[in-house]
């Protein structure tokens, strides 16, 4: 049999391209090989050029809940409020997070599938002297995208003394957001839309971001501290911790697609698929978790069609056989539909490939469905598009 690995369609990983895996591979050298640093110090600049970051970009060997674990313990102080929204599983994973470093921890729910309120956030920034606000842009278990513009404008014109976290992990490099809007640190993964291998957390952090933790006293997380990696961001010929070279490698090579796209044009090529991909699933009779305008580029929950019968686990498997490998749901949403992410460096073609998978499993599954009906009305949003 010839040995063929389904298509990455999970939200994270994401398919890699052929030449941020050459990179991967390369003969590794010293961090502190001028070759290298010269290299690394000029992505930390392309970060910080690209998403419009007037402070400090981090590259930090780890993943997303590293970088979450990151970008909240360096601008909250033990004892000052933080204040959580969550709207899902990874929301939740923030708040346990935050309840751990001895901050006065209040948060904001949303039930799963809705996006959390503005107004509540206003008027509970409102009621109570508060330090960090902390969100999600796009919340991976649901498929929900917070309306992030309005909330940076909001809570800088409202409340200019709050910093505003926020965890991009399923939103850079797939969905529109720029620190300039307001944003104090931004964190996300190298695993998603920044279309690259598992294994790094990056971060940015406004000039105020890092002046706060300057102002404080030396915090707990030692690996973690900003304060203890800006001389290695600023010149990576300082040392604190060894830099993953081959990984970062493969994350310069990543920025520079994203580059030679243009990070607008690509933010357009997500919200694009994304649509398509909702229009063409739900053609088969698969419910999407969210309503379109909270619908997120990068991520989408399907819902099994009402008295299908399909047994979840049964049909994720039959869409892996396929050739197509797509995640279960999380939480509230368990057993009840899947989740694909359309995200990173995809093409029309990998996106048709998912599709016919879908449907072929469909019918292993014994779902009547017309062979043919999703896969032409992505035909139709590919050509139109
Ligand atoms: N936040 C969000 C929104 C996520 O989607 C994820 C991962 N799916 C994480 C945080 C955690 O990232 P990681 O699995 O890389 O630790």
């Amino acid at each position: 049999m010839i040995p063929i690995n389904p298509l990455v369609m999970v939200p994270g990983p994401t398919p890699i391209a052929r030449s941020i895996q050459d990179q991967l591979g390369r003969e590794t050298i010293s961090f502190n090989d001028p070759r290298f640093v010269s290299e690394f110090n000029s992505l930390i600049l392309e970060l910080k050029t690209l998403w419009r970051c007037d402070g400090m970009a981090f590259v930090i060997a780890g993943s997303g809940t590293m970088a979450m674990e990151m970008a909240v313990s360096n601008v909250a102080a033990r004892g000052e409020r933080v204040l959580v929204c969550s709207n899902g599983h990874f929301g939740d994973r923030y708040i346990d997070i935050c309840s751990r470093k001895g901050y006065d921890l209040d948060a904001i729910k949303a039930p799963w599938g809705a996006s959390v309120s503005l107004d509540e956030i206003d008027k509970s920034l409102s009621e109570k002297k508060t330090a960090v606000l902390v969100v999600t842009h796009v919340e991976t278990s649901t498929g929900v995208m917070l309306p992030l513009l309005e909330l940076a404008e909001m809570t800088r014109r409202k409340h200019p003394e709050v910093l505003l976290v926020v965890d991009g992990v399923a939103s850079a490099g797939a969905a529109e957001f720029y620190m300039d809007w307001g944003i104090d640190v931004m964190l996300t993964c190298s695993q998603k839309g920044m279309g690259m291998a598992p294994g790094l957390g990056i971060l940015w952090a406004s000039k105020r971001a890092i002046q706060k933790r300057l102002s404080m006293p030396p915090i707990a997380e030692s690996f973690l501290d900003f304060a203890k990696w800006i001389p290695v961001m600023e010149d990576a010929m300082a040392y604190w911790g060894t830099l993953p070279v081959n990984m970062i490698w493969g994350l310069a090579e990543a920025v520079r697609i994203i580059k030679e796209e243009g990070l607008e044009e690509r933010i357009r090529r997500h919200r694009f698929f994304a649509s398509a991909v909702r229009r063409s699933v739900s053609s088969l009779g698969f419910r999407p978790g969210t309503p379109d305008d909270l619908a997120a580029p990068s991520v989408s929950v399907f819902f099994y069609p009402e008295g299908s019968g399909i047994n979840d686990t049964r049909f994720r498997s039959a869409v892996y056989d396929e050739g197509a490998h797509v995640s279960a749901c999380q939480g509230d949403f368990t057993g009840a539909g899947f989740r694909i992410g359309h995200m990173g460096n995809l093409t029309p073609s990998m996106v048709v490939s998912l599709i016919a998978a879908i449907e072929r499993a469909c019918v292993r599954c014994g779902c009547r469905i017309k062979l043919g009906t999703a896969l032409a009305v992505l035909q139709e949003e590919l050509v139109g598009g």
